[in-house]
């Protein structure tokens, strides 16, 4: 079997994907690994597991002859080597909430509206910049003996290959990157006393970064956002790729370089060469229905809460969820934000629960929407991935939240599958990314929304953004 393989080197999971020519999957592997909370807020892992787990899952797949292979995994975290190779202390990763103080300490050295000129974006507690300076303010003899700075994925690449390298689209959410010009940010560097040596060379998401020892080239490829839009087949602009995993993405690939000019949305480089997107994040999507199911229904299966929300009428009768429970990015940037529901009365039920957690994460998908339309955005569609796309209900919510159709792809496994792709293109079995998104990725069928329920939800939208002013930075 010759195959062209991904990797998502995820926060709880390694996914491996193997497809064939057309793009069909050949074999698929999962293997996880512990999350570690050392203090609440805190989020860590080590880079070992990873390694350990991406063997595991090379192995599983029974692949005989790879062609090429493609990274992508969770962005932001930092990883860090001393001079012998040796990681430093465990990664910390992305939802990590550690460093609002240093998040402050950029804004004010650099100033907000020159750090948005030099990144496209502003300092954000999960992006790796500030978990730099906490490491130099809190743990001293670590930061000491910093000899190379990686994300995630790139520590698989080192252990498969050797190189220290990157794709733009994962350095984009360094706040090391001058993301409109494509490199690393002297200006950033400097302001913030960072050693450029520490960085990975650059790549773009397609290129070879190295080879493994049987001669396999593997791509740069790609942050998980970015590869899992390649992956539902979000090359271009088109389609907005909306992800509904544990956190929520709405990702638009755009025609040329574009910021918000106070940054509630991200601009980053795409995995396609000179290409560029916006998005908007959520940082509890499924994740708040995952916290519902276990606090308040351990054990009962996702079906039945499904069926028990789909009594409720849109709006379940003036419940309002927001969705805030780990803090929010888009539209708030503001890691202080607490969750909550409103509205309560006896009639409710469980199934209104959900139903109102269904409703309140739809309702920050459309603030992400909005703010990408004021960026000149005009979706005519959107394409959907992630566990919570598994559910018509959800979808139906959310296409008539977002007033816009969504597409379902043929394979749901969208950031191994976009590094699938990139690996193809390192190896020379698609001529490009766009050729390769053209082979592969399918539509398999749309979501429509309802039009009964359009009007519902723009009422419930309102009662929605005006709760937040009372849940700001709740600490
Ligand atoms: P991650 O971002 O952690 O990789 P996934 O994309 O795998 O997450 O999505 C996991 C989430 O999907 C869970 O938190 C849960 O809320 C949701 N989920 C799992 N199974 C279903 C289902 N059958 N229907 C709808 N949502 C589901």
């Amino acid at each position: 079997m010759r195959a062209a393989i991904g990797l998502d080197i995820g926060t709880t999971a390694v996914k491996a994907l193997a497809l064939d020519e057309t793009g069909a999957v050949l074999a698929r592997a999962e293997v996880g690994y512990p999350l570690s909370i050392p203090r609440p807020g805190w989020a860590e892992q080590d880079p070992a597991e990873w390694w350990r787990a991406t063997e595991q899952a090379l192995a599983a797949l029974r692949v005989d002859e790879a062609t090429g292979i493609g990274l992508s995994g969770q962005m932001h975290g930092l990883v860090a080597l001393d001079a012998s190779g040796r990681v430093i202390r465990p990664a910390i990763l992305w939802n990590d909430g550690r460093t609002a103080a240093e998040c402050d300490e950029i804004e004010q050295r650099i100033g907000l509206g020159e750090l948005i000129a030099r990144t496209g974006n502003r300092a954000l507690t999960g992006f790796t910049a500030p978990k730099l300076l906490w490491l130099r303010n809190h743990e001293p003899h670590h930061y000491a003996r910093i000899a190379q700075v990686m994300l995630p994925k790139d520590y698989v690449r080192l252990r498969l290959c050797g190189e220290h390298a990157t794709d733009m689209a994962d350095a984009s959410g360094t706040l090391l990157f001058d993301v409109a010009r494509r490199r690393w940010s002297e200006s950033v560097l400097d302001a913030l006393e960072i050693d450029p040596a520490w960085l990975p060379r650059l790549l773009e998401s397609p290129e070879p970064s190295g080879e493994t020892g049987a001669g396999v080239p593997i791509a740069a490829g790609a942050g998980d956002q970015a590869a899992g839009a390649l992956g539902v087949g979000v090359d271009r602009p088109g389609p907005l790729s909306i992800a509904l995993g544990t956190s929520g993405v709405v990702f638009a690939a755009l025609p040329e370089f574009a910021a918000d000019e106070s940054a509630r949305v991200h601009a980053f480089c795409h995995a396609v060469p000179g290409g560029w997107h916006a998005m908007g994040v959520m940082l509890s999507a499924a994740g708040s229905l995952q916290w519902l199911r276990d606090v308040a229904a351990p054990g009962v299966e996702f079906g039945e809460l499904f069926e028990a929300a789909s009594a409720w009428q849109p709006g379940a009768e003036g419940l309002t969820f927001l969705p805030y429970l780990a803090g929010e990015r888009t539209p708030h940037a503001d890691p202080g934000a607490r969750g909550s529901f409103t509205g309560l009365s006896l009639r409710h039920d469980r199934g209104a629960l959900v139903r109102a957690v269904l409703e309140g994460v739809a309702y920050g998908l459309r603030d992400s929407l909005d703010l990408l339309r004021e960026l000149g955005v005009a979706p005519g569609r959107a394409r959907v991935s992630g566990g919570g796309a598994r559910s018509e209900l959800w979808l139906r919510i959310i296409a008539s939240v977002l007033e816009t159709p969504l597409e379902r792809p043929v394979v749901e496994e969208g950031a191994a599958y976009g590094a699938a792709l990139l690996g193809g293109v390192a190896a020379g079995v698609w001529p490009d990314v766009q050729a390769a998104v053209a082979s592969c990725v399918r539509v398999r069928d749309e979501v429509e929304p309802e039009p009964a329920w359009v009007a519902a939800y723009a009422a419930g939208r309102e009662r929605f953004r005006a709760l937040y002013p009372a849940l700001r930075t709740f600490a």
